[in-house]
């Protein structure tokens, strides 16, 4: 019998709540991962819990962008992998992007952890624990500054989900485009990432594998025009207005 009956108003919400609570339990996540997620829900709420148009154009965006990169890396923590391991798989071979294993509360059995059950889900080589190919990126203080110098250090392309904002200046600093998932269009990481996907990544990481599928067949040309005409700001600026209204609606007393 399952706990969470799915008749339940808020099943979707608390079924995403288990598999964090699960991922705790298991040892995946932090105890400041449940914080995060919190953080987010909250975001969700005032977006209505769906994806709205803007996200939808920032998700285009991201595939053409994966598709572009010589170097694609997507940076894995605790979170990530107790919500969507498959897809997170699904889409490093959709995109050819390595996975990169990269913590800001790092701990040798956490890491461990993340890498068995995405390796459980399809994963081939996960990077980011070998200490021989490990270097610095400047301008973190975390112990998330060290990264493989095969992965996220030689990458031109990260995708960073649910990430820190402190990370994705520096990530920004080193020159790299920076592709985040984060339901709080006024983060740090919002702000300065290069394409913001302001969504719930539970909804949004199904729709970037379809859209990097779809978008896998068209030539260059028209994926760096598809990046081109995308405005990150201005995107985020219709994410606002996107909970602007909805509040606005909300507000109706008839
Ligand atoms: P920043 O450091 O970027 O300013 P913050 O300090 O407010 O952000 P953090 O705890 O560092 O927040 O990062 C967690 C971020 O992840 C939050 O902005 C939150 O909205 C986002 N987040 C949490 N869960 C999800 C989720 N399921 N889908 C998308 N975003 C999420
Ligand atoms: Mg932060």
């Amino acid at each position: 019998m399952p706990l969470i009956p799915k008749s339940h108003p808020r099943a979707k919400s608390l079924l995403i709540r288990e598999k964090l609570v699960n991922g705790f339990d298991n040892g995946l996540v932090a105890k400041e991962g449940l914080l995060a997620q919190g953080r987010g829900e909250a975001f969700d709420y005032l977006l209505g819990e769906k994806t709205g148009k803007a996200a939808k154009q920032a998700i285009q965006a991201a595939a053409a962008q994966l598709l572009l990169a010589k170097i694609p890396v997507i940076s894995v923590n605790g979170n990530i992998t107790a919500l969507c391991p498959k897809q997170i798989v699904k889409l490093s071979k959709q995109t050819k992007a390595k996975l990169e294993v990269n913590l800001f509360y790092t701990n040798k059995k956490r890491q461990q952890a993340i890498i068995k059950t995405l390796k459980k889900n399809g994963a081939g080589e996960i990077l980011g624990t070998r200490l021989a190919s490990s270097t610095k990126l400047s301008g973190i203080d975390s112990a998330r500054r060290i990264v493989d110098k095969n992965g996220i250090f030689a990458a031109d392309v990260v995708v960073v989900p649910l990430e820190d904002g402190d990370r994705t200046i520096a990530l920004r600093k080193a020159g790299k485009t920076v592709i985040t998932f984060d339901l709080n269009p006024l983060s740090r990481t919002s702000q300065t990432a290069s394409i913001t996907i302001v969504d719930n990544v539970t909804r949004a990481i199904d729709l970037l594998i379809d859209e990097s599928k779809k978008l896998s067949k068209k030539n260059r040309r028209i994926l760096q025009k598809i990046v081109n005409d995308f405005d990150n700001k201005k995107n985020l600026a219709e994410n606002i207005i996107q909970i602007k209204n909805y509040l606005t609606r909300r507000a109706r007393v008839a």
